[in-house]
């Protein structure tokens, strides 16, 4: 028999990447927050790779850190091996990416969850989502108990109508053999919702021991440490190696002989795949030009003997993931623990939502994570973020947190999801962004923090901390700037052994800075004044220095355009009334309902015309406003 068993201001269901975020934001805004999981043993799991991080990943993991989050303090605590990607190019794409245990992450963020004041975590699976008739929201449990909450946040993953498909088997369930989310959806479409089928793949995890690493190259990790977190002040070391491979020629004679098997390529799986992330027969099927495909083999835990083999997932059938698994070197012998598997899973098309990640037609009613269309943790713990802040601060009539594409890969992320939702799961990359000189990883504390602070993310301690850190970063940048670094020997001798021109008169620091052949460590030995030591603040002091143009110019773009962002919709814009607009334009504008005209100028198929057609529209309903206030 159905009872009321709870009331909470925001119900969570879901306690992945995006649940977990969502709840703790939500919570410790002061709402009372209830967060549901199909499982308790699986808060927080990666059910593919044991890594946070990676390229743009890394730039969302230090956002998310930024605007008071938890995912970059939990990786570093159990982080195995830590590596800053892209190294070799420019600043901008400079992305940290961290090898987990896997088991460790998990625990720490279910206990976090557990201790996190104004917060429940419950293990019930949601099988209905409906308005109450006192306008709250009734979720009701496979156990028939019942919950109301003002908000509700579906954060659902892969686990939504989840169904497992290797070779021509195929079962409901929801990812690493736990139990799907099997009547949610029916629930969800009864209330109007429209969803679709996504799919995504991991590989196989094989037995430490069957791999024989003599000959594979080693990857270790960064010596020192780069922490994820702005409150990491002693990050911890690298504790494992990782280890590359290769795919050869027999790896894909075997998969191109079977692929006739791969429920993909029979049409048996639906579900659109990730184009970002595709399995291997998609590799080899769609590059078949290129004789071999990297890939990596990293531990997923300190207390496990599994292996991921990074860069291999499959659906084809296990007998022949055994035979191309053991064509790689090193893996000739392998034995796998885990096959390989796709899941196919229902999610939402984001274009039914606002920036705030509410649904436009269900006041009350967020998405976040795989649920919106996304693939990946650090995708899912930013939309977590948007969502639980946004549901709190709605309750407690306070503006809402709009991050527009200029302050962060978040604010793109969103953005890109529900201006132009998403035909296949979207991942974050750095070229989604046109601000990447400005949205880089290092700065995230610069861009963010103040927002997370006026939000209430931002305890006391670590607002001074970010304070007194932005005031070194202003003195360190006057002190090179004002510096004059005489002629001498010593500092020609430097010049010349880095190729670049020598000087026969007094230059400053900042000028000498400036040269893309020298930095702050060529310099010490002449740069006698320098006091700061930390790593971050000398990072970003040198790259405002080296960049400063192209920043300048990119700060005056985003000037403009904020202008076009402030220019605000009315939400009950009817767009087919409005004379000049093509049809096309008010089809898009009235699916898509943007909230300024800038948003509405990146929605494919509004073109500058009509823009200023709207722009007209917006300044003649302001007129008229005027005119009848008067
Ligand atoms: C097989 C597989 C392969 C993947 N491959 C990749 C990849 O290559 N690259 C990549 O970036 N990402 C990959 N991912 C995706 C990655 O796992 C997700 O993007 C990420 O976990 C999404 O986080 P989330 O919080 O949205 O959902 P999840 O982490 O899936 O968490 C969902 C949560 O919702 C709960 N839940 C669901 N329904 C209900 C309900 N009705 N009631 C109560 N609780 C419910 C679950 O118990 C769980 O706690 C893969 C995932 C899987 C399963």
């Amino acid at each position: 028999m159905k009872f009321i068993a709870g009331e909470f201001d925001v119900a969570v269901i879901g306690a992945g990447h995006a649940g977990i975020e969502a709840g703790l934001a939500a919570a410790r805004l002061g709402c009372k927050t209830g967060v549901f999981t199909i499982n308790m043993d699986a808060v927080g799991n990666c059910p593919c790779n044991p890594s946070i991080g990676g390229t743009a990943k890394g730039h969302l993991v230090r956002e998310i850190d930024a605007l008071g989050g938890e995912m970059g303090k939990a990786a570093d605590e159990c982080f195995l091996q830590s590596r800053m990607l892209n190294k070799g190019k420019g600043p901008a794409v400079h992305s940290l990416r961290a090898q987990i245990d896997r088991r460790a992450y998990s625990t720490r963020m279910k206990h976090t969850l557990e201790l996190q004041e104004n917060l429940e975590l419950r293990q019930a699976e949601i099988t209905e989502l409906e308005k109450a008739e006192d306008g709250l929201w009734l979720l009701t449990t496979r156990l028939e108990a019942q919950y109301k909450a003002k908000a509700v946040i579906l954060a659902t993953g892969t686990y939504l109508g989840g169904k497992i498909y290797v070779g021509d088997v195929s079962y409901e369930s929801g990812p690493d053999g736990m139990f799907p989310s099997k009547f949610l959806p029916d629930s969800l479409e009864k209330i109007g919702m429209t969803i679709r089928r996504f799919k995504t793949g991991t590989p196989a995890r094989v037995l430490r021991s069957s791999i024989d690493f003599t000959e594979l190259e080693e990857q270790s990790g960064d010596d020192p440490v780069v922490p994820f977190s702005y409150d990491t002040e002693t990050p911890g070391e690298n504790r494992v190696k990782c280890y590359v491979s290769w795919t050869n020629e027999n790896t894909k004679k075997v998969i191109l002989d079977n692929i006739s098997r791969s429920p993909m390529y029979s049409g048996r799986i639906e579900g659109v795949g990730p184009r970002y992330c595709p399995s291997i027969e998609d590799k080899i099927v769609r590059f078949s030009d290129k004789p071999r495909h990297q890939l990596f083999i990293e531990p997923c835990g300190l207390d496990t003997e599994e292996m991921y083999i990074q860069g291999m997932s499959s659906s084809l059938p296990e007998d022949v993931q055994l035979s191309f698994y053991h064509t790689i070197k090193g893996l000739e012998n392998c034995t796998v623990m885990r096959p390989a598997y796709a899941i196919e899973y229902f999610c939402a098309d984001p274009i039914q939502m606002n920036s705030t990640l509410e649904f436009r037609d269900f006041p009350g009613l967020y998405g976040a994570g795989q649920f919106n269309g996304s693939s990946g943790y650090e995708e899912a713990a930013a939309q977590g973020l948007v969502a639980g802040v946004n549901a709190a601060l709605k309750i407690q009539g306070k503006d809402p947190m709009l991050l527009d594409r200029a302050s962060s890969y978040i604010g793109t992320l969103v953005d890109d999801l529900v201006t132009k939702g998403c035909s296949d799961p979207y991942r974050m990359m750095t070229s989604r962004s046109e601000y990447r000189l400005i949205l880089r990883q290092d700065n995230a504390d610069t861009r963010l923090t103040p927002i997370g602070r006026k939000i209430g993310l931002i305890t006391d301690n670590r607002w001074e901390r970010y304070c007194a850190k932005q005031e070194r970063m202003r003195a360190e940048l006057e002190r090179v700037r004002k510096t004059v670094i005489s002629p001498s020997k010593e500092l020609n001798d430097i010049l010349k052994e880095r190729n670049t021109s020598e000087v026969n008169t007094g230059i400053r620091l900042v000028d000498l800075l400036k040269r893309p052949e020298l930095n702050y460590d060529v310099l010490e030995t002449i740069d006698k004044t320098r006091t700061e030591t930390d790593r971050n603040v000398l990072e970003q002091v040198e790259i405002e220095i080296k960049y400063e143009g192209y920043i300048k110019r990119q700060l005056l773009i985003i000037e403009q355009v904020r202008k076009l962002e402030s220019k605000r919709l009315p939400a009950d814009t009817d767009y087919s009334t409005i004379e000049g607009l093509r049809l096309e334009a008010r089809e898009k504008l009235n699916k898509v309902r943007p909230e300024s005209i800038g948003q509405a100028s990146r929605i494919s198929g509004v073109s500058p015309a009509d823009i200023s057609v709207l722009v007209i529209y917006l300044s003649a309903i302001k007129n008229k406003g005027t005119e009848e206030t008067v």
